[in-house]
């Protein structure tokens, strides 16, 4: 039992390192990536204190050199998945009463261990797994992961903090108990600190955990379990599996001690989880909690006041970096016909001074796609474009998987605002761009909300404040991260609190105490000191 009200450090952000040459970063990151290429890792499931190697392997491999292998890793059957219920379950009776401030001291220690002395190498596997280049690394899997661990337990605090009113003859308490059975982490590729936070916001709040990484994040994610391990979360807390999707899934779901879903991912994939939680509803102990991060079709806006120069920024750097791989990606554009000349002018320029290939050479700013089922993908769209009558490919299209999965960053000009990569989904390099007559700003505000079934990021940039207030008001329900005068990408953990609406998510916002909220069932407690002996109230007589 706690005998001290214990305050934690206080959170700050973890200051992103630059990487410039002659930095002694820069040698450690490359160094830590050379030693992880040139070797080569087995990576187990992870099930209480066991490390179970089934023989049912995949390989590894890099995104920028597909046959490259850096390790394998192995697949899990339904007796496994099976197992890490009964073992989270077991876990689930010392650690969801443990102290907070011990749970506060493992996390604390894992922020610290990433920021220290595993930064290079869980940035080193970030850029070898998911293909990302340093700097990209840096602010995801060394920075925005220390930033979710140092917020989040001050988050905690503030929930624990957060009483009810009493007065001298009744004490009213509320605790905040986990969940009553175990949450299911389901986590996308595209950011280790996503990966990480999944199951740990849970866990942290005294949840158990099986975690599924993403098939594509399992050598980024294998750091992850190590700097857990070394920083003190109890075996069986989150247990670790990888193997079919679906299988995986459904033995999870089937447990009446399912409790929540933790997921980051696409919104097809999320609305068939939550169909199967409908349907196993009769079957469960509890209602179970459903938090999911899905998809975006992010847009960026100009207005005819905007400057050219901060406009083609937002869409080189919002769209093309990693590859425009993230859920946050620019990916439609609007820009008034006034300023479409001098737009196009700079984005050619800056478009095609992109340096693409390997992230070990950090001169690059652009890599490969995740995977071949990416690169067929996008090359089907830039193929249709290059046929169809309302679409013009005026920047990059060209492709190459002789090496890695390589998409160049693509501009497409659209004369129709409803065309396919207006509204759909593609997750890499590719923008469409629409223009429009100056006039019409308002129809085109009307547009932008109406064009796509997602609601995660936007922006707007003008000079022009009533443009501005007139945008934010038009637009509120169009994303659930709105950028004024800024890129949409780059979402900074306890400052600008991460969701969308709509089909993209339940918007419970990663990073933040509405997050951590979901990971608990409250309890009330009223003590009562002076307790009635009598019935009767005093107006009976
Ligand atoms: P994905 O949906 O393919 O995979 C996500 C996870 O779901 C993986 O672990 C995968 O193995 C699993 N999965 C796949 N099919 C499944 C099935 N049928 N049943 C159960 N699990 C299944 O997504 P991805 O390619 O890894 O990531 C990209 C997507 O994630 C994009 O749509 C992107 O917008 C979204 N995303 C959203 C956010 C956000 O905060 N809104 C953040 C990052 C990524």
């Amino acid at each position: 039992m706690s005998k001290g009200f214990f305050n934690v450090p206080k959170a700050v952000n973890e200051p992103v390192k630059s990487y410039a040459p002659g930095t002694p970063e820069r040698e450690q990151v490359l160094a830590a990536y050379k030693k992880m290429w040139n070797e080569t890792v087995d990576v187990p499931l992870y099930i209480g204190k066991e490390e179970i190697r089934t023989g049912n392997t995949r390989n590894l491999t890099a995104p920028h050199d597909h046959q490259h292998v850096v390790g394998t890793y192995h697949l899990a059957e339904k007796e496994h998945v099976e197992k890490a219920i009964a073992t989270a379950l077991e876990a689930r009776k010392k650690w969801a009463n443990t102290a907070w401030e011990s749970r506060a001291a493992i996390f604390l220690k894992a922020a610290e261990l990433i920021a220290g002395p595993y930064r290079a190498k869980i940035n080193a596997a970030t850029m070898i797994a998911q293909s990302k280049t340093i700097h990209q690394a840096e602010i995801d899997a060394a920075c925005e992961l220390t930033d979710f661990l140092r917020f989040n337990v001050e988050y905690m605090t503030q929930i624990y903090n957060e009483q009810p009113i009493s007065d001298s003859s009744v004490w009213n308490r509320v605790e905040h108990r986990p969940l009553e059975g175990f949450v299911y982490a389901i986590t996308p590729f595209n950011f280790t600190a996503i990966a990480a936070n999944l199951p740990s916001s849970a866990a942290m709040m005294g949840n158990v955990v099986v975690w599924k990484p993403s098939d594509s994040q399992i050598f980024s994610a294998k750091i992850i379990i190590d700097i857990f391990k070394e920083a003190g979360v109890p075996d069986g807390v989150i247990n670790v599996v990888y193997g079919d999707p679906v299988m995986v899934t459904d033995t999870l779901l089937a447990s009446p001690d399912f409790a929540g879903i933790h997921f980051t991912g696409s919104t097809h994939v999320f609305k068939d989880l939550w169909a199967k939680v409908g349907a196993n509803i009769h079957n469960y102990k509890t209602y179970p909690r459903i938090v999911g991060e899905t998809g975006g079709k992010d847009f960026i806006l100009a207005h005819p006041s905007a400057n050219v120069k901060q406009v083609v920024t937002g869409i080189v750097r919002g769209a093309f970096e990693f590859q425009g791989q993230k859920c946050s990606a620019a990916s439609r554009v609007y820009i008034p016909q006034s300023l479409w000349p001098a737009v196009k002018e700079q984005l050619t320029n800056d478009v095609q001074s992109i340096k693409m290939g390997s992230p070990e050479d950090l001169s690059n700013f652009f890599t490969a796609v995740i995977h071949e089922g990416s690169f067929n993908k996008l090359v089907s769209y830039i193929e249709q474009a290059k046929q169809d009558s309302d679409a013009e490919i005026i920047l990059g299209g060209g492709y190459d998987k002789s090496k890695g999965w390589f998409v160049e960053p693509t501009v497409i000009l659209t004369t129709n605002p409803k065309y396919k990569t207006m509204e759909t989904e593609l997750f890499g390099p590719v923008v469409t761009i629409y223009i429009y007559e100056d006039e019409k700003w308002t129809e085109t505000l009307e547009l932008v909300d109406a064009t796509s079934e997602y609601a995660l990021t936007g922006a707007i940039f003008s000079q022009d404040r009533y443009a501005i207030e007139e945008a934010t008001t038009a637009l509120q329900n169009a994303a659930g991260n709105f950028y004024i005068n800024d890129k949409p990408t780059g979402a900074v953990v306890g400052n600008q609190p991460f969701g969308g609406a709509r089909a993209s998510g339940t918007n419970d916002k990663a990073g933040s105490i509405l997050n951590l909220l979901r990971w608990v069932s409250p309890r009330t407690i009223k003590e009562t000191f002076i307790v009635p002996e009598d019935y009767r109230y005093p107006f009976l007589g």
